[in-house]
């Protein structure tokens, strides 16, 4: 069977040549005679393809791995939420900026292990917007400031890299990780779930600068502690070896086939727009975010009637595009065009969505 137009929020679409490489890297890695995921994480073999994979997304985010260490870990990146301040804040302040119910989530963990500001919030609009610079303050004694560079629920996406105004920068970036270019330097830790723009569930992303790993609280328990981590090359415990190969994969795709970042930048650009020129062609539909703030990755819109984007979501199914209704949480339509989201879809999607005003409108 023919596969289906994937707009799932994550685990979402991946891109075909990686898959069909996992195929049959799954059968036989290389001509090792093993499967990539029966072989074990201490071997040669897998040693190289986790090299690799630190190797390259530290060179896509533009750091060092002298100056930077890149994790592969588990929990999902809402482990995060409670691992770096049970690791960094010991009782101390944190500034948190809340542009989606992520940034809820992760400052109430955060609350578990010091004093935690939220210093900017769009909550009450939605999160419909994202904060200039100039609209939130940061304490003198903040250690650091976290925020998350995608809302992937309401669609909103930061445009820029927030100030931390002299704290540490943390940022989830689970759902725009690796689709355009950004200065890791100016990073203190980014974090991401992999199963959106990089690979499967199963793997989160850590990139800390390892000056903060002589800061790690001495009474987290090893397998949570950076620094242990670190030392161990995220083998403190037994990582998930596929997910971390199908990420080295994705990783060679942006590097080697779609120009790196900016390549997929523009293709991530271009996609984007089609879906909101249709948005905004006429009064039929509702962009559900402020432009400027308006997410490449998660396109939110509705048509204002319950009922019809119920309707939409039935009938896209029927149509073979899948995935495309909004979180449970706040309703309405959500189109997710992560890296491997593929022209051919996005084009049958802006159509399908001109067919079902011509026949609702
Ligand atoms: N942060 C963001 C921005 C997310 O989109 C999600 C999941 N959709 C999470 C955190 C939670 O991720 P996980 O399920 O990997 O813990």
């Amino acid at each position: 069977m023919a596969r289906i137009y994937n707009f799932s929020a994550g685990p979402a679409i991946l891109p075909e040549p990686v898959l069909k490489q996992a195929q049959q890297d799954l059968w036989e890695f290389g001509e090792s005679g093993l499967g990539i995921a029966e072989c074990s994480h201490r071997s040669k073999l897998f040693d190289a393809v986790a090299v690799s994979a630190r190797t390259r997304v530290a060179r896509l985010l533009g750091v060092s791995l002298d100056e930077y260490a890149v994790l592969f870990l588990q929990g999902g990146a809402r482990g995060q939420f409670f691992q770096f301040p049970m690791n960094m804040l010991q009782g101390g302040r944190a500034t948190y900026l809340d542009t989606g119910r992520w940034d809820d989530m992760a400052a109430k963990d955060a609350a578990r292990y010091g004093d935690v500001d939220v210093a900017w919030s769009s909550q009450e609009t939605g999160w419909n917007r994202v904060p200039n610079d100039d609209d939130y303050v940061v304490q003198n004694d903040t250690r650091y400031l976290h925020y998350t560079s995608n809302n992937t629920v309401a669609g909103g996406e930061f445009r820029h890299t927030p100030d931390a105004k002299g704290a540490w920068l943390v940022c989830d970036m689970s759902s725009n990780f690796l689709s355009h270019p950004v200065d890791g330097t100016k990073f203190d830790f980014i974090y991401a779930g992999a199963q959106k723009n990089v690979g499967p569930s199963g793997v989160t992303i850590c990139v800390i600068r390892r000056s903060l790993l002589d800061r790690v609280a001495s009474d987290v328990p090893d397998v949570l502690r950076y620094d242990k981590q670190v030392a161990k090359d995220g083998m403190v415990n037994t990582p998930c070896t596929f997910g971390i190969y199908v990420i080295e994969q994705v990783c060679r795709w942006l590097e080697d086939d779609m120009g790196g970042l900016s390549g997929i930048e523009a293709r991530n650009i271009a996609q984007a727009n089609k879906v909101y020129a249709q948005i905004d062609g006429t009064d039929f539909w509702q962009g559900k975010v402020e432009t400027s703030a308006r997410s490449r990755m998660n396109i939110t819109f509705t048509t204002g009637n319950p009922e019809l984007d119920t309707a939409f979501v039935k009938a896209a199914d029927e149509a073979r595009l899948s995935g495309l209704k909004g979180h449970r949480s706040v309703g309405g339509l959500r189109a997710s065009l992560y890296n491997a989201q593929t022209d051919e879809a996005v084009d049958a999607l802006v159509a399908f969505m001109a067919e079902f005003e011509r026949t609702n409108g």
